[in-house]
């Protein structure tokens, strides 16, 4: 049974006057993947990693760049010289564009400990600000509602949230170009890595869109029902809607009191796996927020089978204890099931959403969830991971959880649909 990838294009247009840092841009990525794959074979002596790394400044320096922004440039390269901690962004603005070029090292996303060598180039996009604005409006009013103090600190959930922002990505390398593609990436910017200091989310919007097209929609299509309301979004509808989920997951990090994370490690798996499935249950909960604006004329519905249908993806990924966010979206899928928001209709073989029963599930977890973090119950945390059995796997053939059921285990067998993604990026016409 061979898992299958979808090959994309993904057509970026670059401005002309942006052409020549693109190459050099994309010069970088590759001196970024011989790292990559040197680290990947445990090659790489520090003398051999230093001399790859020192090339990168040495190729910047020579591009071509706006007389407005060669000192900044020439500052950017600096900082690069000394060395970087995480992820170091590199920015350039030519007239209305900006340039993006982000490097460094992030953790796996195949759930090893070890930072790899990753980096990705594109565009600023910023047609969605105004949408994330908005939704940032309501950040108090969703702490009010869920009863939670905004923070400890009276600081606001406001300054708290990562920036955000979104680029049209044309080149990925590293441990950004692994067969699960990453479609954001955390940085510090300076503090060591951990959950509560990564202060910057860079969100590769144009790769996000199409991994939805591509893999999610093809599994909604054959596992929803009712899935028509979906077919037929628009291209900046699906951003905008996979913008939404995605802040408001973000900010659901945030949200709530955490003395979790005094009683168990922020690496304990348990907490990991909590940590994302309270973010993901505040994101649905805060949508109702925005029935009469931003998710007015039908897209609260639609914003609803997009995270079930997203769910699935991240459930079809298998061996979960190996992703936080899939296991999160194994239990959430659990918790639906057993509250009877989702079901499963033997007779069209495709799963039903009920979106009455499915709000009040998503109120009543928010809630548990919230609690399980405010009283730091490291033991009612634990008995919720385990609260739909083994989530472990059975044996390499099958990475679905143990103790999952049969209707799903055949949604993650199923190799007729996708599971991974590859982008063929096209920069000129
Ligand atoms: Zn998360």
């Amino acid at each position: 049974m061979r898992r299958q990838t979808s090959l994309v294009d993904i057509p970026v247009d670059i401005p002309k006057e942006l052409t020549d840092l693109s190459k050099s841009f994309a010069d970088v990525l590759l001196n970024i993947g011989s790292l990559y794959e040197l680290q990947l074979k445990g090659d790489l002596p520090v003398g051999v990693e230093n001399g790859i790394w020192r090339e990168i400044p040495k190729r910047l320096g020579i591009t071509e760049i706006p007389e407005t922004q060669k000192d900044k440039f020439e500052e950017q390269i600096q900082t690069l010289e000394k060395g970087i901690f995480d992820l170091y962004p590199i920015m350039v603005n030519c007239g209305e564009s900006e340039m993006d070029l982000i490097i460094g090292k992030v953790f796996s996303s195949e759930g090893d400990s070890v930072s790899y060598y990753s980096g990705a180039a594109g565009l600023a996009n910023n047609n969605y600000i105004n949408i994330l604005d908005q939704f940032d409006s309501k950040l108090e009013t969703l702490c009010q509602k869920l009863s939670v103090r905004s923070l400890d600190d009276g600081e606001s959930i406001k300054d708290k949230a990562p920036e955000i922002k979104c680029l049209d990505v044309f080149s990925l390398a590293g441990g950004l170009d692994v067969s699960h593609k990453p479609i954001c990436v955390f940085f510090s910017g300076g503090g060591p890595e951990n959950i509560s200091s990564l202060s910057n989310l860079t969100v590769f919007l144009n790769l996000y869109s199409a991994r939805f097209r591509a893999l999610t929609m093809e599994i909604a299509k054959r596992y929803l029902s009712g899935v028509e309301i979906i077919e037929g979004l628009s291209d900046s509808e699906i951003s905008k809607l996979l913008l939404i989920w995605l802040r408001g997951h973000d900010v659901g990090h945030f949200i709530g009191e955490d003395r979790l994370g005094d009683k168990m490690s922020e690496f304990d798996m348990d907490y990991m796996i909590l940590h994302e499935l309270k973010s993901d249950m505040i994101a649905l909960y805060s949508f109702r927020l925005f029935s009469d604006d931003l998710l007015n004329n039908g897209l609260l519905e639609k914003i609803y089978y997009l995270s079930v249908a997203e769910m699935l993806r991240y459930i079809r990924r298998g061996n979960i204890l190996k992703h936080p966010d899939s296991a999160s979206a194994y239990l959430a899928w659990c918790y639906f099931e057993r509250s009877g928001a989702i079901k499963y209709d033997p007779g069209c073989g495709k799963f039903k959403i009920d979106l009455l029963l499915f709000g009040d599930a998503v109120s009543e977890f928010s809630k548990e969830l919230l609690s399980i973090f405010s009283e730091g119950d490291a033991e009612r945390a634990r008995e919720l991971v385990k609260r739909f059995g083994n989530l472990q796997t059975t044996n390499e053939n099958d990475p679905s959880p143990r103790d999952c059921s049969e209707t799903l285990r055949e949604v993650i067998k199923d190799t007729d649909i996708a599971h991974y993604i590859d982008y063929n990026f096209i920069t000129d016409k």
